[in-house]
């Protein structure tokens, strides 16, 4: 089976060629970062009008780089939601034009199913399975009895914590996005600030807001006392708080719902601690459970993932007719 995938749910304008649900034959990410660290965040105006600027072009250069025509295709796989209205509609409106004009199946696809399965491009994935899903818009546990069944057990009540960590890359003065500047920071400072650890009712929750608060009380504290701080310092204490919330959540869920495989999915799955630290909770207290770590290009949004779980979803069945329209609060 062979796919095109395509995906711009937020600011990457990607297209992909996936064989047989494993196999990349071209994976092209047009990124607007420069353009969006200008205002310290995504513009989602601007974000639209760039996809609809570039998609075309990186559509073309994918098929050129796999060498197949669409022709060639057996479907279009696209992501339909959640995101950004304005920019999900772009991807959506062109998977729809081809999928029309070349006579194809048009599959629809849920972003995060995209950035879960984007682990089969490394590993047979093994049911149960429970994903860490953390991302820019994301923070879940989700648990998946079977091969495209998904059962969201543990969400976060505020913050996603992709936003924390770019929120408090703000505070902290560091380019957009904040998330993989704090990662870099990190790495020179050391846990010795203690923050507010959050702790939501529902045991498999998540909550960020007060922890990025903390942070920011934190530094009006030392201001008000004239004290000095270790920017590198606080980084790496917000960094190992926010992993110990999320590796505590996991850990229950594991103990719960013991699964035969855990995957990171999400664009936070690139934090460098966070790679290290669910690798060694798992091999020390569930030896029996697989541990699959997406490689850092498949990490944040591309369309390689999205033609993944598009592959699964073909496969299922699934299947978008001419209302099929961008949904941005699209539930899995
Ligand atoms: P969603 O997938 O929920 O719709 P999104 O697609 O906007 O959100 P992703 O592309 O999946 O988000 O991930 C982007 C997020 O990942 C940003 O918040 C960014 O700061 C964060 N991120 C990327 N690399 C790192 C890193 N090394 N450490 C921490 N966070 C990171
Ligand atoms: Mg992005
Ligand atoms: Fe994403």
């Amino acid at each position: 089976t062979k796919i095109l995938a395509i995906e711009s749910s937020c600011d990457e304008t990607a297209a992909a060629v996936i064989e047989d649900g494993k196999k990349i034959l071209s994976n092209v990410v047009a990124t607007q970062i420069d353009v969006h660290k200008k205002f310290g965040g995504v513009i989602p105006e601007v974000a639209s009008r760039i996809h609809v600027e570039n998609i075309s072009m990186v559509i073309a250069e994918c098929m050129e780089k796999a060498g197949l025509g669409i022709e060639e295709m057996d479907a279009i796989a696209v992501t339909q939601g959640p995101g950004l209205i304005g920019s999900l509609h772009v991807g959506v409106q062109a998977a729809k034009t081809l999928a029309w004009a070349f006579n194809k199946p048009l599959v629809p696809v849920h972003h995060i199913a995209g950035h879960i399965y984007a682990n089969r491009l490394i590993a047979d994935l093994k049911f149960p399975l429970m994903a860490l899903v953390v991302s820019g818009g994301h923070t879940e546990l989700v648990y998946m009895k079977d091969e495209w069944s998904f059962e969201v057990i543990g969400t976060t009540q505020d913050d996603a914590i992709g936003e924390a960590f770019d929120k408090v890359g703000r505070i902290l003065g560091l380019p957009y996005p904040g998330g993989v500047y704090i990662d870099k920071l990190s790495k020179e400072g050391k846990n010795i600030y203690k923050l507010p650890k959050p702790h939501p009712e529902k045991e498999l929750d998540f909550s960020f807001s007060g922890l990025k608060s903390g942070v920011l009380q934190f530094i009006k504290r030392c201001e008000r006392n004239n004290e000095t701080f270790e920017p590198a310092d606080l980084a790496c204490s917000f960094q190992e708080t926010a992993i110990a919330c999320l590796l505590e959540r996991a850990e229950k869920a594991m103990k719960q719902m013991q699964p035969k495989m855990i995957v990171l999915a999400g664009g936070v799955a690139a934090n460098s601690c966070l790679r290290q630290r669910i690798s060694e909770l798992v091999s020390e207290k569930f030896p029996q459970i697989e541990c699959i770590i997406p490689p850092l290009s498949c990490c944040t949004d591309n369309a390689a993932m999205i033609g993944v779980a598009g592959t699964i979803a073909y496969e299922h069945g699934v299947r978008g007719d001419a209302s099929c329209t961008a949904d941005p609060a699209f539930e899995l």
